[in-house]
This record gives C-alpha cells, structure tokens and sequence, in this order.
C-alpha cells in the first residue's frame, strides 16, 4: 500500500470541558458526569478525578468513595450534541476525508497532504483551530495507520499533539501495556496477563496458533495489532447516512392509534438496530404518504441518543406537526441519519438505570428470539 498520513483527533475528557466552558469556576476541580442516583454511571470524569482512580462507566457510588470532594453533575447531550456538530464542521472545511467515529473522536486520511504542507504542521494548525472556534481541548496522534495514531493520542492527552514516524510504529507500541490496544477490553486483557503478557512486546512473541486457539479469530487481530499493523480505511462520514423503516397499510387508514402505535414499534426495531451496531442518531425523519400518494416528509436534529422512550418522543411529535391534512393515510415511514457510533450515553445520564436495564433486557430476547419477540403492549 501507498504510504499512508492518518490522523486520530479525540477531545479531551469532552463532556467535562464543555461543561467548564459553561462555568469557569470547575476549572481544576474534581468533576464527575453522569447519573446521580445511587445507582448511576460515571459517564466521564475530570483529569482531577482520574487521579483517585476513577474512571468513565464505574459505579457513581464507587467515584464518590474513591473521590468524596468531587463536584457531581448530570450530563446535558443536547449540548455535547451541539459542540460536536460544531468541531465536526471545523473538520470538513478543512479535512479531504473524514471518519466521525464517535461523539468525540475522528479519523483524517491526509495522505499526500506533505508534499505540499508537512502533515504535522497541518494537522497543528487544524488542532488550533478546533480550539479557537470551539475553546475546547483536542489531542492528535499522527502516523501511518488509525490503531497507531489512536494510540499516539492516547499516550499525550491531555493536549497533547503525537507523531509516529514512519518505520517506528513497532517500537512506539513495543513497551506498552496490552491494554492500551485499542480492542483488548478487560476480560482479554485479564486472560493475556493470566498467560504472563502484560507488555506488547511480549504479545508479539506468542506464536499466532497459540493466539487463535485462545481467542478464535480474534486471535489473528491480535497479533497484527501487537505489530503495528492496520490497513483500515478512514470511512468518510456522511449525515445522510441512514436506517429507516416504512410500512404500508393493507388499507389506508384514519385511525391514529393505530398509525402512531406503528411508529413505536418501527422506531423500537430501528433503535434496537442502532445499540446493536454500537450506534446513537443525531437526525430523525418521519414519513407521510397520504390515499391519493402525495408524500411528505419532516425532520429533525436531535440530541444523540440509542434510547427508544427519547426517540418515540421525537418521532410522535414530528408525526403531529406533519399529520395536517386529516386525510387517510397510505404509507408512514420512520428515518435515522446523522449515525454515530457510541452507545454508552444511553445508560449513563439515567437517573434510576432501571429503564436502561429493562432495555438490555429487552435486547437480549431479541438477540435469542428475534425481533419479532417482543412488541409493545399497545401493537399488539
Ligand atoms: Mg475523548
């Protein structure tokens, strides 16, 4: 392959910051984001914070103990949501190519970008510029592929800019901890420090047959990964990208009930579709075709979210305001765009957890049984 330039830009502790934006008095203080109920998450946390110990997706209760003094806050995604549609245009002004892999993180193919201007320094000049318009902290990382750079950035936050020169990718990763490999969650993690490899040097010199029996096909990843090793392509972003659903009625229809009962359950299916796939919408749509085939559509942005309660809001409100004509109605159809991956916000703003856990539930039948498992009460 061509010799690649692939930037990875990750935000700094993102909720946090946009939050001491708002109030410059959390500057430097131990700050907590998440539910607070007893039984909330942390959803992200302060540098201050991480020094106790704590960390994103641990136990509210746990970070409190760890860390009494710390100031708790419940999270606001619609504004999280607003910051990272703003950084995300910064980025396609500037960005021939680009991944939006999360709410906070992106991908930058800038291959051939050094005959002209030295990719670092524009890659510098990009950050500064994030940081201008949005005051927020970013951090890069700069190499030949996405695992290296991701892991570069990982290395120098906060504020941190990296860069891995081409041919020092193995001796970059060589003396970290597996864990800092992107992919090796706890649970592998915990089974290679088992085998006596914590170092990723170590992991290099298991042969990959010993991999693959331990961790199937992941084994092979492994191994690759342990070796700098990532031909994966930045995936241009695109809002349009979607999922959606349609249903047309054997007859068409006045009845409202009915209609918006539909909309629950084609919105149920496609959120289930979307935390499957690891994904939150940012841009909802709903879909009139009316007897004599006229259409209408009308659309909105939202906060990003996976949660089912959140979006059938949405989407009744959007079918009220476009449902005007009192006429019967052929077709209705329901659209997801804006997709980004992330699910871990579903969960972490609730206060109770128990609508969350109702959900994983929920999602577990459907992986058993199917989707046709479980309905709500209402369409049946
Ligand atoms: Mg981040």
């Amino acid at each position: 392959m061509f010799d690649r330039a692939i930037v990875h830009m990750d935000l700094d502790s993102f909720f946090v910051s946009v939050e001491r934006l708002r109030n410059t008095s959390l500057e430097g203080k131990p700050l907590l984001i998440g539910g607070i109920s007893s039984r909330g998450v942390v959803a992200s946390c302060s540098y201050e914070a991480r020094r106790f110990g704590v960390h994103s997706a641990m136990p509210m209760k746990t970070a409190l103990r760890l860390c009494p003094q710390a100031i708790v806050m419940r999270g606001d995604m619609d504004e999280y949501s607003k910051y990272s549609r703003l950084i995300t245009d910064v980025i396609r002004e500037e960005a021939p190519v680009f991944e939006k892999s999360s709410i906070d993180e992106f991908y930058l193919d800038i291959s051939g970008m050094d005959r002209y201007f030295g990719c670092f320094k524009w890659t510098k000049e990009l950050r500064q510029k994030i940081i201008r318009e949005s005051g927020l902290p970013i951090s890069f990382g700069l190499s030949v592929n996405k695992l290296v750079s991701k892991i570069g950035a990982g290395e120098v936050k906060p504020n941190g800019e990296s860069q891995v020169a081409k041919g020092a990718e193995r001796e970059f990763i060589a003396p970290l901890s597996t864990r800092k490999i992107p992919g090796i969650g706890k649970e592998t993690y915990k089974k290679l420090s088992f085998m006596g490899v914590r170092q990723v040097r170590t992991l290099r010199e298991v042969p990959v047959r010993l991999l693959e029996r331990e961790f199937g096909k992941h084994g092979r990843q492994l191994w690759s990964k342990a070796n700098a090793i990532d031909p994966s392509e930045v995936i241009p972003y695109t809002e349009q990208k979607s999922i959606s659903k349609e249903r047309t009625f054997s007859d068409d229809t006045l009845d409202i009930q009915f209609v918006r009962h539909k909309i629950m359950s084609m919105v149920d299916d496609l959120a289930f579709e979307l935390r499957q796939k690891n994904q939150m919408t940012g841009v909802v749509t709903i879909k009139i075709r009316y007897a004599d085939f006229n259409t209408y559509t009308r659309q909105k942005k939202i906060p990003y979210t996976a949660n089912n309660k959140v979006l059938v809001d949405h989407l009744l409100e959007l079918f009220k305001k476009l449902y005007q004509r009192r006429q019967l109605i052929r077709l209705i159809g329901v659209k997801f765009g804006g997709l980004v991956h992330g699910s871990d916000q579903l969960s972490l703003f609730d206060d109770t957890m128990r609508d969350i856990q109702l959900l994983e539930q929920m999602d577990h039948i459907r992986e058993r049984f199917g989707t046709g498992a479980i309905h709500r009460a209402s369409s049946l």
